[in-house]
């Protein structure tokens, strides 16, 4: 017989660790909610064209990693690999920018592929949960985004992580810059593929990993020094904002980040202890991707947030998350007559709210009391038949190992005020 291994660049999320990456979207979505964000679940896949006019077509996203497929009906449709252009398209399918206030606030979390190469911290399928407002320009909003991110990010315990950040300018400024870039990168000395870049997007070239290109680009113009008046206001008002919330950012001018549609905004989340897959989340204002997917002008700015890096960065760190205990109470019948009895007790008290287990299987009370102490529980609860005669069952603390008869029919009672 063959057996099967998940798909290369991929990892089952399994108990107990599988617990973290619940915690991590938890608290992750916890600030949002708190912020008036709603709840948004879109299809896994989405036609080709939403990520190729959205995403970019001179994006990686676009080029090399996205997994395509045709239909039996013909339809072209691609796994998504990112979130905002399905968000926006189902808030302008579904009218949200008309019938409620603007901004649209929405959050979101689910899995998303890349044909990428796989590396620590790098698949094909990941996790993200994600926000975004969607039509309204206000500085406050970029700075309310970044502070939940950041909340987040303490909420969980986390310290070695930084904000990087940047303004890519708007329909004003940024062609200006655009064109004082490329007549700089044409005189470097680049391969031919990133010498296509510069015509398409030269603003990413700056983004390239490899030293040799960094070496050139030290006299590269920043767009910092080409921003017009309003994307410069609008920058001091985010800086400022965060500033008074308690939150530190880096300026980092290069950051330019992998999606076309960027405006003005951009920012970066980075992990230290992450090695070269250092980016937990990023995201930015992207006030021109309503208009580029069929919408209307619509300013907006969202992120996203890596739920498998930000589970690495807890690692790194040495962070254990305070996870309530899966179980609290393990009951061990011994012989026929008390495992009817007892799997009564055990339906009831999970009714009354006690995550509570079963030794199940037949096993004897030496097998049973490894499983009870293996289940993480507190109490265990332990009947034979000489105890049902006496109306009672034994119940064992298995941190000090104090052991009392209780009543069967205060058991119930007595283990709830317990596990409260
Ligand atoms: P990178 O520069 O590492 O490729 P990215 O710019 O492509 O990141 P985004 O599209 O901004 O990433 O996605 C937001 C977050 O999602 C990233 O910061 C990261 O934490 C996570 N992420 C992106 N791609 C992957 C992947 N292939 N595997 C795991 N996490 C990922
Ligand atoms: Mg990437």
């Amino acid at each position: 017989m063959t057996t099967f291994q998940a798909p290369k660049g991929t990892y089952d999320l399994i108990p107990p660790e599988s617990a973290t990456y619940l915690a991590v979207r938890e608290a992750i979505s916890a600030p949002l909610q708190r912020a008036g964000y709603g709840y948004i679940e879109t299809p896994g896949f989405e036609s080709v064209e939403l990520f190729s006019r959205g995403v970019g077509e001179s994006t990686d996203i676009v080029t090399k990693e996205m997994y395509t497929l045709t239909t039996k009906g013909g339809d072209e449709l691609a796994l998504r690999p990112e979130g905002t252009a399905s968000v926006l398209r189902a808030a302008l399918e579904n009218n949200l920018h008309r019938v409620g206030n603007l901004p649209v606030k929405l959050w979101y979390s689910g899995s998303y592929y890349r044909y990428e190469r796989p590396q620590a911290g790098r698949y094909r399928h990941f996790s993200q949960v994600g926000a975004e407002a969607i039509g309204a320009e206000d500085p406050a909003l970029d700075a309310e985004l970044i502070i939940l991110a950041v909340d987040a990010y303490r909420s969980l315990g986390l310290r070695d992580f930084r904000l990087l950040l940047n303004s890519l300018g708007d329909k004003e400024c940024r062609p200006v810059y655009r064109a004082a870039l490329q007549d700089f990168l044409r005189g470097l000395e680049l391969d031919e593929d990133t010498r296509a870049r510069i015509e398409i997007n030269p603003l990413r070239v700056l983004d390239d990993k490899r030293e040799a290109v960094q070496k050139q680009l030290a006299g590269a113009p920043m767009m910092r020094d080409h921003l017009c008046e309003a994307c410069k206001a609008y920058h001091e008002q985010v800086r400022d904002l965060l500033s008074a919330a308690g939150v530190a950012y880096e300026d980092d001018p290069k950051l330019v980040r992998g999606l076309d549609y960027y405006t003005r905004t951009t920012f970066e989340f980075v992990h230290d202890g992450l090695g070269s897959q250092s980016a937990v989340g990023g995201g930015g204002r992207y006030d021109g991707l309503s208009e580029m997917i069929g919408g209307p002008a619509l300013p907006s700015v969202g992120w996203a947030l890596g739920v498998d890096r930000t589970v690495l960065a807890l690692k790194a760190e040495g962070v254990e998350l305070e996870l309530p205990s899966a179980t609290q109470v393990f009951a061990v019948p011994l012989g026929e007559e008390a495992r009817r009895a007892l799997f009564g007790v055990v339906t009831e008290l999970r009714r009354a709210g006690v995550a509570t287990d079963f030794a199940y299987g037949g096993k004897g009370l030496k097998n049973a009391m490894k499983s009870a102490n293996r289940s993480g529980a507190r109490y265990a609860l332990v009947a034979g038949e000489r105890d049902l005669a006496e109306g009672v069952v034994q119940l064992k603390d298995l941190e000090t190992g104090e052991q009392s008869p209780v009543a069967l029919d205060r058991i119930v009672e007595e283990l709830r005020a317990k596990a409260r």
